[in-house]
């Protein structure tokens, strides 16, 4: 069902307006990686990681995460085998595995 979503047309809308939205609201000439790389981000290279499936093609602004698919693995892989984060609702979750990539070294980091 999840995957359905995110192919979908309101997931395709969403994630352009988002990107409209980072660039107006925050006039960043750039959007970056959150997850610790700054790699610089866009839409065809990069992944949008969604905190939460309540409200599907209209999420808020701060629901959506910029991430490299090198970070966004990461992020996915570290809410999986932590345990404590198995427990937490989806927002908390992502919102702790993302401080933990971005404390991540660099150099541990995988090359893209
Ligand atoms: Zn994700
Ligand atoms: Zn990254």
């Amino acid at each position: 069902m999840r995957q359905e979503f995110t192919r979908s047309a309101a997931w395709r809308r969403r994630k352009l307006q988002w990107v409209e939205e980072e660039l107006s609201w925050y006039f960043a000439p750039q959007i970056r990686c959150v997850g610790g790389c700054q790699r610089a981000w866009s839409l065809a290279s990069g992944d949008l990681h969604l905190c939460s499936y309540d409200s599907l093609g209209a999420e808020a602004h701060d629901d959506l995460i910029p991430l490299c698919v090198s970070c966004h693995t990461d992020l996915h892989m570290i809410m999986e085998r932590d345990v404590r984060l198995r427990q937490m609702d989806l927002r908390d979750a992502s919102f702790s595995a993302l401080a933990m990539i971005q404390s991540t070294p660099k150099s541990l980091k995988r090359p893209n």
